[in-house]
């Protein structure tokens, strides 16, 4: 099977990374960037860790950036082989707003393919990054009216996801070969030379860039390590088709798993990234009224007893 036989993926769907201390990371994601907690759960997979969703106000697909908090948990070392970046879209009028909100947290500035971008860690380490660009005065997510941040300066889900990588060619095979994503520019940066990606969708979460630094020693993961980077794709049935495709491919991608605010296939690709493709369907009102998202630990039903 060829990627032109279904329909391309969208982009990013969410990203989950690793905290330690919970308190520090709820006080960064919702009164710093001005993110709501659209869901408190558990770790599916070890159910005695928290599992926080930011995003919008709904959690749409693009917008949602999930932690594990370990409260003692060690820091994670960045390098190849995993995402080291998460990026958002801002308003390009209110660059001057976050320069002074993020002030103490000496944000790196840079010029990436034409647009600003701020550059800053979060308590555990992980690169959080706000990109001034004009899908950031357009991109349609729900605004959350709570929010610490004027709605005017309101960040406007994800801009990309960068990745260190030995080989952007493995990337490019996955991406673009293999899930319909276009390449889009290339250029030098202090980190090495990037490539960007870009999915199918439209204004919200769009591009992946894979920096290549040959020779250079993989991450090693804990607190702050970016988990895993999951793309969209509409539902069920597209989902079936990347599953089959990918196996044939050689990716060995996981059974499909019941997340219960999407369903999910995991998979690496040969620099050592963890891929997931995750479905825009059911999404996170599926057990809690939209103004009740986020206030209640909820937990599936396998774990209610
Ligand atoms: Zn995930």
């Amino acid at each position: 099977m060829t990627s032109a036989d279904f329909t391309p993926v969208q982009g990013l769907h969410h990203l989950t990374v690793m905290a330690s201390d919970p308190q520090r990371n709820l006080d960064f994601y919702t009164q710093m960037l001005g993110q709501r907690l659209v869901k408190v759960t558990v770790n599916f997979d070890d159910p005695g860790t928290y599992h926080f969703y930011y995003g919008d106000l709904t959690g749409k697909p693009g917008t949602i950036m999930t932690h594990f908090p370990w409260p003692d948990a060690k820091r994670g070392v960045r390098g190849n082989g995993e995402v080291v970046a998460a990026a958002y879209s801002a308003p390009k009028q209110s660059l001057e707003f976050w320069r002074k909100r993020l002030g103490e947290l000496s944000p790196q500035e840079s010029v990436r393919f034409g647009d600003t971008v701020l550059r800053l860690e979060d308590p555990d380490g992980t690169w959080v990054e706000l990109v001034f660009d004009a899908e950031g005065e357009v991109s349609p997510v729900d605004i959350w009216p709570d929010s610490p941040v004027p709605a005017k300066h309101a960040l406007r889900g994800f801009h990309s996801v960068t990745a260190w990588v030995r080989e952007t060619a493995a990337v490019r095979d996955l991406l673009v070969s293999q899930l319909g994503f276009s390449e889009a520019a290339q250029e030098a940066d202090a980190e090495g030379q990037r490539t960007r990606f870009m999915g199918s969708g439209q204004h919200v979460g769009l591009y992946v860039d894979a920096v290549e630094r040959p020779g250079q020693p993989r991450g090693s993961f804990g607190a702050g390590s970016v988990h895993h980077v999951a793309l969209r794709t509409r539902d069920d049935a597209e989902q079936q088709a990347y599953l089959q495709s990918l196996t044939a491919a050689d990716y060995a991608p996981t059974p499909v798993q019941d997340r219960q605010y999407f369903h999910s296939i995991y998979f690496r690709e040969p620099n050592g990234v963890l891929f997931e493709i995750a479905t825009d369907a059911p999404g996170f009102a599926d057990d809690e009224a939209v103004d009740e998202l986020g206030k209640h630990l909820k937990l599936p039903q396998w774990y209610e007893a």
